[in-house]
């Protein structure tokens, strides 16, 4: 058993323990979803694009039974106090400000879809970090997809259990975002990183041991919170919309790369669309890249396309922050492969590929260069490319 395999075992354990005391009773089961980090196509999955996601170590692990009697009750170990009781009748998309939508929102979800779900108890505890970039929304929402799954023999498939978190977290707490974050907390596999097309949802599980090749991936959470962000986010989506009409696709994802230059001469005047496309396309692209350099065995050469993804995020797609480009800028003058901010934006983490002999140079570096910025100390730590979704009791 691996590390991360044993610490959510004994997570289990614990997890189990408390929903005992908390219900009176043993949970009929015990399943772990992770967070994941997206290593290169960023904003695509909303104009139907490609993106490459792995999972994290770091998982929400959750113990759950079922009811027969419409009620709903959850408890979270990281948010503490009574479990919130919910009557599953009253559950209303939008209803809810609380971190219960999430997983209330899934419950919704699957009831509008047609499954017989009669309730639950559900105590869960998490080791994704909330609110940096890596997905802790999804791995909430994907846990209890998978658990109710499990226990109400409904037989959907991680595609089919992400699609309906996603409706959950887009209309039920009511944030837009594509269908990346839940497909690799569904899907993804140890030692690979998805490559995924947001647009037929066709997977592909890319083999990723970097510590097989002497390299490791560094998670930056610059601790900057993404909150504010929100309305940002949806002004870049409207805008890659407006240039998709403009150019009458369905989406950005049918501008051939080699068609963007011409793309973006029909654009005209029209520089902040143009930003924005010019983004989208190259984005897509160097998903395509990374994918053809890592079946190829040329995993170093993808440190410069995480590079340039960067620069790109920066400069033409607007989300980057001073805390980012500080990670990424320091990472690469202090000797890394390449470095990229990673998830929606102003804020959250930034990821770097180290050699495994860089690692502790390049993350005292920048743990330095934040020091005398003055900026709130990051953490760092090593992203292993580890399982998806499952049930470990
Ligand atoms: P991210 O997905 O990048 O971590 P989001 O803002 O999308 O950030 O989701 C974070 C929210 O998800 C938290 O504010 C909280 O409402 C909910 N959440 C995530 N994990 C937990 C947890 N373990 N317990 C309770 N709520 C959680
Ligand atoms: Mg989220």
């Amino acid at each position: 058993m691996s590390e991360t395999a044993a610490q959510v075992g004994v997570a289990a354990e614990a997890v189990a323990a408390r929903f005992e005391e908390l219900y009176g009773a043993a949970p009929e089961g015990v399943w772990a979803a992770p967070g994941r980090v997206n290593l290169i196509g960023e904003h695509t999955d909303y104009n139907d694009g490609f993106v490459m996601p792995f999972a994290l170590p770091h998982a929400t692990v959750a113990a759950v039974s079922r009811r027969t009697d419409g009620v709903l009750r959850l408890h979270s170990g990281d948010v503490g106090g009574a479990p919130v009781e919910l009557s599953l009748d009253d559950l209303a998309p939008e209803s809810d400000r609380n971190w219960t939508a999430y997983p209330a929102g899934v419950v919704w979800a699957l009831r509008e879809a047609g499954h017989a779900v009669t309730g639950a108890d559900v105590h869960l505890t998490s080791t994704v970090p909330t609110g940096a970039g890596l997905s802790s929304s999804a791995a909430l929402e994907v846990v209890i997809a998978l658990a109710l799954n499990d226990l109400y023999d409904l037989n959907l498939k991680g595609w089919q259990l992400a699609r309906l978190c996603q409706r959950a977290e887009n209309v039920y707490v009511g944030a837009p975002t594509g269908i990346m974050d839940q497909t690799a907390s569904a899907c993804c596999q140890e030692g690979h990183a998805l490559f995924l097309d947001t647009r037929d949802l066709s997977q592909k599980q890319i083999p990723f041991d970097l510590a097989a090749e002497g390299m490791r991936l560094l998670v930056v959470d610059t601790q900057v919170k993404h909150s504010h962000s929100e309305g940002e986010y949806g002004k870049r989506r409207a805008g890659c919309e407006k240039g998709a009409a403009l150019l009458g696709v369905d989406a950005l994802r049918d501008i051939a790369y080699d068609d963007l230059e011409a793309a973006l001469a029909r654009l005209g005047d029209e520089e902040e669309v143009r930003r924005l496309v010019r983004h989208v396309v190259t984005e897509d692209q160097r998903v395509e890249k990374t994918v053809a350099l890592l079946e190829s065995g040329e995993t170093r050469a993808i440190g410069p396309v995480l590079s340039e993804g960067h620069a790109s995020l920066r400069d033409d797609f607007r989300i980057s922050c001073p805390e980012l480009d500080l990670v990424v800028d320091t990472a690469l003058s202090s000797g890394a492969l390449g470095a990229r901010m990673t998830g929606g934006g102003f804020g959250g983490s930034a990821i770097v590929l180290v050699e495994a002999e860089d690692e502790a140079a390049v993350t005292k570096a920048v743990e330095e260069a934040f020091a005398a910025a003055d900026f709130t100390a990051p953490r760092v730590f090593t992203a292993v490319p580890s399982a998806g979704a499952r049930r470990v009791r």
